[in-house]
C-alpha cells in the first residue's frame, strides 16, 4: 500500500474543493482503524465526521473487510437487469427487518444523489401508474441538500450550488427553511420555535391545486448546509399535510440514516413514517458506493398493478452490486453484535454537554445539537462568508482533528463507536482551535 505523497497532483479534479487552495496546502490520507485517520506524515487525525457522515461503525471494521475482500473473489461483478445474486436480496431483507418492516422494498443505487433522483423519478412514475398523472410537480426547501443530479439540485435549496447549471427542473417549488437564530440559538434537540413553517405546505398546495403535486421530499435534518434541525412538531405537520392531499412524502435520510439521531433512521426518532427513504453512506459503513430508496408496499403495489412488462425503467449497472451487498450484510450484523446504536445512545449526553461547552468562546454564535450530529455556527467575517470557518477547518486538521465546515458552520458527525476520551480530545483541541482564530 502506498503511503507516500502522489508524484503530481496536477490531474484530479477535485470535487466541492478549492483546488488551488488544496494544492497549495494539501491534506492527504493514508490510512485508517478505528476512530482515526493517519496523514501522509504519519500524523493521527480523531475523525470528527465519521468520514463524510458515512462511517458510523468506525473504521476498518475487520467483519466488513473480511466480507468485501471475499466477495471480491467470489463474485466480482453480476448485473441485476433481468438477473440477480443472492446477497443482494438477502441484504433488501435484512434493511427491511431493520426498519422494522416499516418498508416493503429497496431500489438500489451507488449514491445518494441517485437515491435521490431515484425516488423522485419512483413518485412521479407511481401517481401515473395509478391514472394520476396530472401529479407532476415537486416540492423541496430552501437549504436542503439533495445531492447533485439534476433532480436533486431542482427540490435542493442551495444556491451557490444551483445557480450556474439551469435550467433546473420544471414545477418544483420551495418550503421556507426553519431556521432562526434569533428564537432558536442554542437549542438541544428540537428547537421550539417554528412549527407553523410547515403550514407553508397548505399555501402551496393551495397555489396549484393538491391534483398536480407528486411529492415532497426534505432532509429530517439538515445535515448539508449546516444541521437544521426541525422545531418540534414540524414534520408531523408536514406528515398529516402530504397525507391529507395525496401527497408523496420523502425523508431524505442519507445522513440521518444509520443511527445518526441514535435510532435506526430519523423517521423513527421523529415518530413519523414517510413514503419513501433515500439513503446511502452509512449503509455500507462507507467501504463501498451505495445508496438506496426504501418505498412502503403500497408504492411498489401500484407497479405490480401495471400491464405485464418492465414495471419501473430505471436502473444502474451498478444497483445492487456484489461487493457493496456483501458490505451492507457485514455493516448490519456489525450494528448488530457490537450495539453501535445503543452506544451511540448510552453517549450521547455526554456528546451534547461537550458541544455545548463551547459556548462563549471567541466566534460562537449559536449551537445546535440531536443525536451524535452537532452544527456550531460563527460569526462571519464581514464580506468573506466561510473564511472563518474554512480556517478553522485547517487549523484543525494541522491539531490532529477532522472537522467538517460549510459556510461558516462546523458540522461534526463522528462515528457511532466513539468513547468519552475521544469527545474530551475532540473538544479540546476544537476549543482551542476557535481560542487562537482570528
Ligand atoms: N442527500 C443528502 C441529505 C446528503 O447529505 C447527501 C450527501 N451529503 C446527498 C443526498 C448526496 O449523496 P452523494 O454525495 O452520495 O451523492
Amino acid at each position: 500500500m502506498n503511503e507516500s505523497k502522489p508524484q503530481s497532483m496536477s490531474s484530479f479534479w477535485m470535487p466541492f474543493t478549492n483546488n488551488r487552495d488544496f494544492k497549495a496546502h494539501p491534506r492527504l490520507l493514508v490510512s485508517a482503524e478505528g476512530m482515526y485517520y493517519k496523514d501522509v506524515d504519519g500524523n493521527a487525525i480523531l475523525d470528527g465526521t465519521a468520514g463524510l457522515w458515512c462511517v458510523p461503525c468506525g473504521h476498518a471494521q475487520p467483519k466488513i473487510v473480511a466480507a468485501v475482500s471475499e466477495m471480491v473473489g467470489q463474485l466480482d461483478f453480476a448485473p441485476t437487469f433481468q438477473m440477480g445474486h443472492p446477497a443482494a436480496f438477502d441484504l433488501a431483507e435484512q434493511l427491511m427487518e431493520y426498519t422494522d418492516h416499516k418498508f416493503g422494498h429497496v431500489f438500489y443505487t451507488n449514491s445518494g444523489s441517485e437515491a435521490v433522483d431515484t425516488a423522485l423519478k419512483i413518485a412521479l412514475a407511481y401517481h401515473k401508474a395509478r391514472g394520476e398523472g396530472g401529479r407532476t410537480r415537486l416540492i423541496g426547501r430552501e437549504r436542503g441538500y439533495h445531492g447533485v443530479g439534476f433532480g436533486g439540485l431542482s427540490v435542493g435549496g442551495i444556491g451557490p450550488n444551483r445557480k450556474n447549471f439551469g435550467p433546473l427542473l420544471p414545477g418544483v417549488d420551495h418550503l421556507p427553511h426553519t431556521h432562526n437564530l434569533l428564537k432558536n440559538a442554542f437549542s438541544r434537540g428540537e428547537p421550539d420555535f417554528g412549527v407553523e413553517l410547515a403550514d407553508e405546505l397548505e399555501r402551496i398546495v393551495a397555489l396549484h391545486d393538491p391534483s398536480t403535486i407528486a411529492a415532497v421530499i426534505i432532509e429530517p435534518v439538515s445535515g448539508s448546509t449546516g444541521v437544521l434541525v426541525p422545531p418540534k412538531g414540524y414534520l408531523k405537520r408536514l406528515r398529516e399535510i402530504t397525507s391529507k392531499h395525496g401527497i408523496l412524502l420523502i425523508f431524505d435520510e442519507v445522513i440521518t440514516g444509520f443511527g445518526r439521531l441514535t435510532t435506526p433512521f430519523a423517521a423513527d426518532y421523529f415518530d413519523v413514517e414517510p413514503d419513501m427513504i433515500t439513503t446511502a453512506k452509512g449503509i455500507t459503513n462507507g467501504t463501498v458506493p451505495m445508496g438506496a430508496v426504501f418505498s412502503k408496499q403500497f408504492i411498489h403495489d401500484a407497479f405490480m398493478d401495471a400491464p405485464p412488462g418492465i414495471e419501473l425503467a430505471h436502473g444502474y449497472t451498478y444497483s445492487g452490486h456484489p461487493l457493496a451487498c456483501a458490505a451492507g450484510l457485514a455493516t448490519l450484523e456489525v450494528f448488530k453484535e457490537q450495539g453501535v446504536l445503543e452506544n451511540a445512545k448510552a453517549i450521547q449526553p455526554y456528546w451534547e454537554d461537550a458541544v455545548h461547552s463551547l459556548r462563549g468562546l471567541p466566534h460562537v454564535i449559536d449551537i445546535r445539537t440531536i443525536g451524535l450530529v452537532a452544527g456550531i455556527e460563527l460569526e462571519p467575517i464581514a464580506g468573506k462568508p466561510g473564511a472563518r470557518a474554512f480556517a478553522a477547518f485547517k487549523k484543525a486538521f494541522a491539531d490532529g482533528i477532522l472537522i467538517r465546515v460549510t459556510g461558516d458552520i462546523i458540522a461534526l458527525s463522528p462515528p457511532l463507536v466513539l468513547e468519552k476520551k475521544h469527545i474530551d480530545e475532540l473538544f479540546g483541541k476544537l476549543a482551542d482551535v476557535l481560542r487562537n482564530l482570528d
